[in-house]
């Protein structure tokens, strides 16, 4: 197993193995100075309790072998600090240095999230201040920033419906969900306690109003629809279909996670949608991936405001903020505390930098998109021809010809220094290949992904298996997916004993 891996790569970087592996017996990272005060046996003091005698398979290593040993492995990951990472639908935009360091702060990385109001001012006026910019940036009326994902902001935001629903006296049954969604959205309506029903795109990826209107009924607490959708484009009947919604009481929640494409152009609030979430991770630059903590903050309407997760900020009389617990017709918590504190922190930062200029933000998302777009358009398939918003979801049909897939372009993608875009989703697109630059690129860095891509296309027509066997200068190679999540190796073990199990 380690020799495989071994041989993949040739460059010292490449061929680093475990630190295990670099033990050898009775090196030392460090030498302590002759001792000047009289030894102490540390089992007497502690007892013998705290005290192991051996342990096994300990690396035995210098310090500059350490240092390498993890400076290495630092190069195998790639970051957006080393290029651009285009994988769509995920925003990968770059991380203002600057808003680290206001979450760094002392008084904002210290404080404690039990501590009493009175001595959390600050804390509570940075939450408030960050709820009051999202509900002007989407046009709602009130904020929730407990949520610690889009997809838990999803949930939280269908709970909402639920249980404004329920107070009129019917929680109803379905949800509608368009073909184009987000995988989240149909698992966030079943765990919500709805029955989900899709409804399809017609030829631009559109919602197919006149379906719509035949399907809702008094069965339906809303639909939910992702906009910018899945494949890009902008539902050009939003305004529209909530009025259908509104007619038969159904509510409209919105997946904002695409908000990157209308943040300061256009207002979610003031084209009928009841509720949506956003993801803080992604339009307001908070780190991202990972599985560390996200931010999905939800805003909603009037209507739905007295249902909200408590504790609500409030402000008192005297001007001072306070922590509202008795709100009868909450649903309840969504989550300890008040969310993730150290990205809202961030997002804010971020949003106060920016301030109306978020819009230039969104403007040069679409425009690096676009531009993409163009200069792959006559060799890539463009299965929707409707103007792209924030990314553009080509597919593999021209390549695929020649045997070669979206996976096996982004892997080859990975040779010349790029993160992959999003393969094979969203689903309505066979073979998608999903590419969001975000605004953070340069015109010079979308011009050498285009370069790039435009190669592997010339590759894929002319030497296919150079793409197909791609990646060709990492570590390792395509890997047994389906072997690494199944049988996946968590553990090192000593080499008597894995000797012995082979
Ligand atoms: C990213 C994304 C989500 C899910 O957000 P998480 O924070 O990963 O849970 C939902 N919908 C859309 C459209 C997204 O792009």
């Amino acid at each position: 197993m380690t020799d495989r891996i071994r041989k993949a790569g040739r460059h010292t970087s490449q061929s680093e193995g475990l630190i295990f592996e670099k033990s050898v017996p009775d090196k030392r990272g460090m030498e302590l100075p002759p001792l000047d005060v009289p030894a102490v046996d540390a089992r007497q003091a502690l007892g013998a309790a705290y005290l192991r005698d051996t342990l096994e398979g300990f690396p035995e290593v210098s310090e500059v072998e350490v240092m390498r040993h993890y400076t290495r492995l630092s190069t195998w990951n790639y970051a957006i600090d080393l290029g651009m990472y285009p994988l769509g639908s995920c925003t990968m935009k770059y991380n203002p240095r600057v808003n680290e360091y206001v979450a760094r702060l002392d008084g904002i990385a210290t404080e404690h999230p039990y501590q009493p109001v009175e001595l959390s001012q600050g804390c509570l006026r940075i939450l408030d201040t960050l709820q009051n910019c999202l509900v002007e940036v989407t046009g709602m009326d009130a904020c929730t920033l407990q949520p610690a994902s889009g997809a838990h902001g999803e949930l939280t935001g269908l709970l909402l419906i639920r249980a404004y629903l329920e107070n009129q006296g019917n929680p109803r049954k379905k949800v509608l969900i368009p073909d184009s969604a987000h995988g989240t959205n149909p698992a966030t309506a079943a765990i919500a306690g709805y029955a989900v029903e899709n409804i399809r795109s017609d030829a631009n990826g559109q919602i197919d109003v006149a379906r719509l209107r035949e399907i809702v009924n008094e069965d339906v607490a809303g639909l939910m629809v992702t906009n910018p959708s899945t494949v890009g484009v902008f539902e050009q009947h939003i305004a529209e279909i909530a009025q259908i919604l509104h007619a038969k009481g159904a509510l409209l929640y919105m997946d904002g996670a695409n908000m990157n494409a209308l943040a300061g152009i256009a207002r979610p609030g003031d084209f009928g949608v009841d509720v949506m979430h956003l993801n803080l991770h992604k339009t307001y630059s908070t780190p991202h991936g990972g599985g560390g903590p996200g931010a999905g903050p939800v805003v909603v309407k009037k209507l739905l405001e007295p249902f909200l997760p408590v504790p609500v900020i409030a402000h008192q009389s005297d001007g001072r903020l306070t922590l509202d617990f008795n709100r009868p017709k909450t649903l309840g918590r969504m989550r300890a505390f008040y969310g993730n504190f150290g990205v809202l922190v961030r997002a804010l930062a971020y949003a106060l930098a920016y301030g109306p200029g978020i819009r230039q933000a969104s403007e040069d998302a679409v425009l690096n998109a676009n531009y993409i777009r163009k200069h792959l358009e006559d060799l890539f398939d463009l299965p929707y021809k409707f103007p792209s918003m924030h990314e553009v979801v080509f597919s593999d049909a021209r390549q695929k010809k020649n045997g070669v897939s979206t996976t096996d372009i982004a892997k080859r993608l990975i040779d010349y220094g790029f993160h992959p875009y999003t393969t094979a989703f969203p689903l309505i697109v066979h073979g998608a290949l999903m590419i969001e630059p975000t605004e953070s690129e340069s015109r010079e860095e979308c011009d050498l992904f285009i370069h790039a891509m435009r190669s592997i296309a010339e590759e894929a027509a002319t030497n296919p298996e150079l793409v197909k066997t791609a990646p060709h200068t990492t570590r390792v190679g395509r890997l047994d997916e389906v072997g690494a999540a199944r049988k996946p190796i968590l553990r090192w073990t000593p080499k008597a004993t894995t000797e012995a199990a082979d």
